[in-house]
């Protein structure tokens, strides 16, 4: 995995949803967030601005999921389920976009994955901007043989 690349195809599992992305960072922004819906939903997510998220087919399957504030908008694909991306409520100009639907990643190629403190979420501290960092998840490989 080259975490500079920046451009990607990408798609939900059953290939209904596909789209055409460049990265803000190439991989390096790969995060997972503690708010109440990503605890659940458990992706990695990479940043986009909206202008350079285009959407291939499957607009008609996705469904739109969104909750408190509704600033917030999580796509997913109403065939398969898979999460693909994400209006940001901390950014609404920055979409969050799921790194494993992008051809050629895998999660678990992320070696390690800072949590955002989705709980104390920005918006819901006044004057305060900061991106709070709750830790790290590693993920540590075992040897091929233990599969
Ligand atoms: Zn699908």
């Amino acid at each position: 995995m080259n975490s500079d690349q920046s451009d990607f195809e990408g798609s939900c599992h059953c290939g209904t949803v596909r789209f055409r992305v460049r990265l803000s960072d190439g991989l390096n922004t790969a995060r997972r967030c503690s708010c109440s819906y990503c605890r659940m939903r458990g992706a990695v997510a990479v940043t986009a601005v909206h202008e350079d998220f285009h959407l291939i087919a499957g607009e008609e399957a996705l469904t739109l999921y969104e909750f408190n504030t509704h600033t917030a908008k999580h796509y997913f694909c109403s065939k398969c389920g898979v999460y693909t991306h994400h209006k940001r409520r901390s950014n609404p100009a920055q979409l969050g976009v799921n790194a494993a639907c992008l051809a050629g990643v895998s999660p678990f190629d992320f070696r390690e994955v800072p949590v955002n403190d989705g709980v104390n979420h920005p918006s819901d501290r006044a004057g305060e901007a900061g991106s709070g960092i709750l830790g790290v998840l590693t993920f540590v490989p075992g040897d091929e043989g233990a599969r």
